[in-house]
């Protein structure tokens, strides 16, 4: 059969299912046709059904549960089933059809694509398509804890919702799950529970801010007191270890005085500690290839200095935690939504010495967290590491390109929520560091509904939106509107995440392309 009878065939057979397959109520079944796949005894496809997504199997169920229809077909009867999408019918799912389970992706270039609302999944495959060419691997399930409890979400919800839209958008080149900033142990069950493939650990909450500026007894004091046992060491043999021992990291040579050794522990040992207490946890639930670890130092009071992210990651391989990537906190800022506040050089500097670090100490990846809009940084990223070793981790951007797309088809309900967000601004950026400033954010009033997608591009008004999202989506009726606008718009939204990741994705493949 050529191509043409082949693609009418399929189309007759979606016709066919569309119309068989209507529900009483009258919402229409519309079939994603880049979903369909066969699979073992069973066809499988994903359709949209008034407001919901339904799974579609046409032949065996295999686990799959729904209402049942008789499909007449050339080859006789066959059944189909449409099947709400509960988390049993998406585990079956990813189960059915491997290449939607996720899974670890080791040192390959890739690229976190949180989430918030749970729709995003399909512009930022086709983003990748588009842009990458193969060439950056997706992490399309990551919220932090945080994050879930503004958003109201699990783990599972989001985990479920990326496969989904893996599903919808026919991708079958794989993804990573990334469950982001585990604090403590519960955090990290309840994503074991889900099937997450990356865990991000968190040991901010470790850190000793005192080993910046204690002094003389003070400083031994600290020192002696870190958690010697859980790191199976002791307080004079980590001096020797590490006091007077040079380094050599490519361009340079790097050796820690005594003081230097005492100040990095007393900083980072009981968080390299903790960080060992979860990484051994999750090791002892989850078979070794099938997740990996970050460690993420990004939401932490003072940049990490290189003496500091040596000590940490030579400490790990001592200890036998392998991280697949480290967020150091780099110098500069790295603010929500808008692009880096600092001299690029001097990231440039020290980017380069990191990767050094990252290189002798692994080979792990560096990451960029809140990367998103650091357009600055891309070039100097790439460039300095043309093996592509790192993670870019973005998330809020998607939230606003979300926003973009109901600027555009509900104004209205746009000027809702920017209302609502300058009224809870000074309260929601409490966790944030920002610069924005509601004094310098235009006058939505002053604004005509053609243009309020300017305001998407005004630093001020996108932070005021990028850290309110929580209240906004706590909001019943605002959250309920902002989803029904979005599946109304499927495709509006898509073509605002496609155009506005390309800028994310572009300057890491540009010498593939
Ligand atoms: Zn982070």
């Amino acid at each position: 059969m050529d191509n043409y009878s082949k693609t009418k065939e399929t189309a007759n057979r979606i016709a066919v299912i569309e119309r068989l397959a209507d529900s009483p109520d009258g919402s229409r079944l519309h079939v994603y046709p880049r979903s369909i796949a066969a699979t073992e005894g069973a066809v499988l496809f994903l359709a949209r059904q008034g407001a919901s997504k339904v799974i579609g199997v046409v032949g065996q169920s295999g686990g799959l549960t729904g209402a049942a229809y008789l499909l007449g077909t050339d080859n006789g009867d066959q059944q189909l089933r449409i099947c709400p999408a509960t988390a049993a019918n998406v585990a079956v799912l990813r189960e059915r059809l491997p290449h939607l389970m996720p899974k670890p992706l080791g040192l390959a270039k890739s690229i976190g694509l949180g989430d918030r609302l749970g729709l995003a999944t399909p512009g930022h495959a086709d983003a990748l398509r588009a842009y990458a060419d193969g060439d950056m691997a997706p992490i399309f399930a990551q919220q932090s804890v945080r994050e879930n409890s503004r958003t109201g979400r699990t783990p599972q919800q989001v985990l479920d919702d990326a496969t989904l839209g893996a599903f919808q958008a026919g991708w079958q080149e794989g993804y990573g799950a990334d469950a982001d900033h585990l604090k403590c142990i519960d955090d990290v069950d309840e994503h074991l529970a889900a099937g997450y493939s990356f865990y991000t650990i968190d040991s901010g909450d470790h850190v000793q801010d005192r080993g910046h500026t204690a002094t003389g007894a003070t400083l031994q004091k600290l020192y002696d007191a870190l958690p010697w046992e859980k790191l199976a060491s002791t307080a004079q043999d980590t001096v020797r270890r590490y006091a007077d021992v040079p380094f050599d990291l490519e361009s340079f040579r790097l050796t820690m005085t005594g003081e230097q050794v005492r100040r990095a522990a007393v900083k980072y040992g009981a968080a390299v500690a903790h960080t060992i207490t979860l990484a051994r946890h999750i090791a002892s639930r989850r078979s070794h290839d099938a997740y990996e670890i970050e460690l993420s130092l990004d939401e932490t009071e003072h940049p990490t200095s290189l003496p500091e992210h040596l000590f940490i990651a030579a400490e790990l391989k001592r200890l036998g935690v392998e991280p697949v990537s480290l967020a150091p906190r780099y110098p500069g800022r790295f603010e929500k939504g808008v692009d880096y506040i600092g001299d690029p050089e001097v990231f440039a500097n020290e980017f380069k010495r990191h990767l050094a670090i990252a290189r002798k100490f692994g080979p792990y990846k560096l990451s960029l967290h809140s990367g998103s809009d650091k357009f600055t940084l891309y070039p100097i990223v790439a460039r300095l590491s043309p093996e592509g070793a790192i993670h870019l981790k973005t998330a809020g951007t998607s939230y606003l390109e979300a926003l973009r797309a109901i600027a555009v088809a509900a104004p209205d309900l746009f000027r809702r929520i920017l209302r609502l967000g300058h009224q809870r601004f000074d309260t929601d950026r409490a966790t944030y560091h920002l610069s924005g400033d509601q004094a310098l954010a235009p006058n939505p009033q002053t604004v005509i509904d053609a243009q309020l997608t300017t305001l998407l591009d005004e630093s001020h008004t996108r932070q005021i939106l990028h850290v309110t999202f929580g209240s906004i989506l706590q909001d019943p009726q605002l959250k309920s509107a902002t989803l029904a606008v979005l599946r109304a718009h499927e495709d509006l939204y898509r073509d605002m995440l496609v155009s506005h990741f390309a800028k994310h994705i572009s300057p890491f493949t540009a010498g593939k392309r």
